[in-house]
């Protein structure tokens, strides 16, 4: 096994599938394992700046599936993975949390799966972490546990 090849060097050199399977390593043996509060910087396939890695012929999103790993499924379909260090190529497991996409749109909207979601999430977590991961008023958030609808 390689695995100082894994660190990070900014460009590694062997041929695409060999590339392939070291990004896959990476991301499950290095990625998805290493505690620590220092930047993971991504050193494969980026789109549009945003770490991708091969998996069975699919590309998908490495902070994405370290999101997963670590947090569980996106508690809703408007979260995005975003890093509390804003290096889009990081892909940290102590930094990657998931955030709601701001659309531009009315923040106050809340619909009845967001609903269901927020109570679900008010066992584990306080109001003020679920009213930032929704982008929602404190008092918003605290409404919806109360069971008050409008
Ligand atoms: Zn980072």
């Amino acid at each position: 096994m390689h695995y100082q090849r894994w660190r990070y060097h900014g460009s590694v050199h062997g041929s695409a599938n060999t590339k392939k399977s070291e990004a896959l390593a990476f991301l499950r043996d290095v990625a998805m394992k290493v505690e620590a509060d220092v930047c993971l910087i991504w050193p494969y396939a980026h789109n549009k700046d945003r770490p991708v890695v091969t998996i069975d012929g699919k590309s998908i999103y490495v902070r994405v599936a370290v999101c997963e790993a670590v947090h569980g499924p996106s508690p809703s379909a408007r979260q995005t993975p975003d890093s509390v260090c804003k290096n889009p190529k990081c892909v940290s497991k102590r930094h990657l949390f998931w955030k709601q996409i701001h659309t531009g749109g009315s923040m106050t909207k809340v619909d009845g799966s967001d609903r269901r979601q927020i109570r679900k999430l008010s066992k584990t977590k306080t109001q003020t972490e679920i009213a930032e991961w929704f982008g929602l008023d404190h008092s918003t958030v605290s409404r919806i546990l109360n069971g008050k609808r409008r």
